[in-house]
């Protein structure tokens, strides 16, 4: 943002730009000045995951009879101190009482964060809902449905294939991202065009030949009054234009063709373009494909179904017969570039697979390492491979990945193209969306047609041109556990992390119920709370503070659930007052 000044505005006087007149010209006739159209980000505004945006068009500013559509169905990855919580999904509570209203979901690209909730959220809303996306996303999104036995509606699009939806009009645009058949959406409303600019770069020289349709993104901009931007932001902070594709070629063949024992890539699974380089590379280095790993698998016979990928049969080593073959001759493709503990790389590096990584083995990594969530799960498996004495290629600058978001200058020039009145960045945080206002300033937009919502807030847009951001959805963060479908609650939640942080005190006692008594010893077991053969003196403690209780608390006839409550009540202030902590106490009453 700083360096930007130098780079493209020698003139710094602010407000350059030509203004956008908004006269009633551009509206149809039918339009009242009281209808509105407001935006919301499920998701939240300022977080760069579980994409998921809805357009609501109200006439008369009547919601009550909105029609809608969304934009977009992606998961997020929780945060590192949420145990064992595999995804997070939009909270659609939202939406509960205007499911019959929503005209379509419109997917821009394939990506998890893009894609990855609608097999939790179509059973909430509606599996009839028509879903519109792209070749590729559709193939994933196919898949993945399949697998959970849900049935849609999937329609794809492609350039140049206006799609109509009630009062909306979305006209999809090619523009290029670390996967291919990525989409931007001119979406023309009543209120006026709105540009829904999510994750892109620029990459003029595109290894899969797809290139931005950056006429296509011109001619909407001389030919509409667009009246909001919304833009991938997640490169604002870096000044210039990202690095091609084309720049990882020659580090990434280096990297395959110099290893002396088995090579293992790892990148983001659905990045079939970065999987399809290290397929060729591979077979030049003399070397076999081994997939491993199921989200790798699938992607991989996708992408080679619909002819992304060119792989033949005799390129392909199954994991059953890699013995057959020198270590040498052999590239395994792994998915788990962010470390996730129960991916095939992680597996493998903790000796939890039937592959085992050796000292001899090489693994790159291409892949971002900036994902919230990921960053120190990545580097403990890095760490782990580097004790073992393998070689590790990871995340140093630009040799090994690169960025598929667009640097401030991509930023730049959509935003110029389009000369729209207001900017809304999205897909980036909070930083990322002040960079983006800064470089915005410096092309001559000036501070009042910048708009940055709350988290939680809608943007509504009327027809004078004006907007406010008064409205707030409720958003509870909805946490998606393993491959179960259920929400953990905060409950769950604060068990295990008490579990992680002071471990676990059981207390099993054996119950007469008919005379009230106890048969034999309590007995006391710890799972990370203490060891219990060096704190005798303490668990024979608690054994005579449990028998204490029992004797106090056990009426005739006992009430077992009574009795385990006072227990546990009175154990977490002996435990507390003797140790500082605050195990979790599990008392178990057994009756005989
Ligand atoms: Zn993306």
């Amino acid at each position: 943002m700083q360096n930007i000044k130098n780079t493209i505005n020698t003139n710094t006087q602010p407000n350059q730009r030509p203004q956008t007149k908004f006269t009633q010209t551009f509206r149809p006739k039918t339009v009242q000045n009281s209808d509105a159209l407001r935006i919301t980000s499920l998701g939240g505004f300022g977080d760069v995951t579980q994409n998921m945006f809805v357009y609501e068009y109200a006439p008369r500013g009547d919601f009550k009879k909105s029609q809608i559509i969304i934009v977009d169905c992606g998961v997020g990855f929780p945060e590192e101190d949420e145990f064992g919580v595999d995804l997070q999904i939009p909270d659609t509570k939202y939406l509960e009482d205007k499911k019959n209203r929503i005209l379509g979901i419109f997917i821009t690209h394939g990506h998890e964060d893009h894609i990855g909730a609608l097999r939790f959220i179509l059973p909430v809303l509606g599996k009839n809902i028509p879903i519109y996306a792209p070749r590729l996303a559709t193939a994933f999104i196919q898949a993945r449905l399949q697998e959970h036995e849900i049935r849609a509606k999937i329609q794809i699009y492609q350039d140049n294939m206006p799609m109509k939806a009630g009062p909306f009009l979305v006209d999809p645009i090619r523009v290029t991202h670390s996967i291919p058949d990525t989409f931007h959406f001119a979406i023309s409303t009543p209120i006026g065009l709105i540009y829904h600019g999510s994750d892109f770069k620029f990459d003029l020289f595109p290894l899969d030949g797809k290139y931005s349709d950056l006429r296509h993104i011109a001619r909407v901009g001389n030919n509409s009054n667009v009246l909001c931007l919304l833009s991938d932001c997640l490169g604002a902070d870096h000044p210039g234009y990202s690095p091609s594709e084309r720049t990882i070629a020659q580090n990434f063949e280096n990297e395959i063709k110099t290893a002396k024992g088995r090579v293992f890539v790892t990148a983001i699974s659905s990045n079939i373009v970065r999987w399809g380089q290290a397929i060729e590379y591979g077979k030049r280095a003399g070397r076999k494909i081994v997939t491993v790993g199921f989200s790798v698998d699938r992607a991989i016979s996708v992408a080679q179904e619909l002819g992304y990928i060119k792989l033949n049969k005799s390129d392909i080593v199954p994991i059953n017969r890699i013995k057959n073959f020198p270590e040498n001759q052999l590239i395994f493709l792994a998915a788990g570039f962010a470390g996730q503990s129960n991916s095939a790389l992680s597996k493998m590096v903790m000796g939890k697979h039937r592959i085992k990584i050796k000292s001899s083995d090489k693994i790159i990594f291409s892949a971002p390492d900036y994902i919230p969530g990921t960053s120190s799960a990545i580097l403990k498996i890095v760490d782990h491979l580097s004790k073992m004495g393998a070689e590790v290629v990871y995340g140093e600058g630009e040799n090994m990945h690169v960025s598929g978001h667009g640097y401030q200058k991509e930023y730049a020039l959509l935003a110029t193209l389009l000369n729209s009145r207001y900017l809304l960045p999205i897909g980036g945080n909070y930083r990322h969306v002040r960079a983006y206002q800064g470089m915005a300033l410096d092309i001559g937009y000036s501070a009042d047609q910048f708009i940055s919502p709350d988290s939680d807030a809608s943007v509504t847009f009327y027809a004078n041109g004006k907007y406010d951001t008064n409205h707030h959805i409720s958003s509870r963060k909805i946490l998606i556990d393993g491959f179960g479908v259920g929400d953990v609650g905060t409950t769950v939640l604060r068990d295990r992390r008490l579990l992680a942080e002071d471990g676990m005190l059981s207390v099993v006692l054996l119950v007469d119920t008919k005379s009230a008594r106890m048969i034999k010893e309590p007995l006391v077991l710890s799972k990370g709370f203490v060891f219990m053969k060096e704190n005798t003196p303490l668990i024979n403690q608690l054994k005579q503070e449990v028998k204490k209780k029992f004797s106090q608390v056990a009426g005739d006839p006992i009430n077992l659930d009574y009795v385990r409550e006072q227990i546990q009540g009175h154990l977490e202030q002996i435990v507390y007052k003797k140790t500082g902590r605050q195990p979790m106490i599990l008392p178990l009453l057994v009756e005989v």
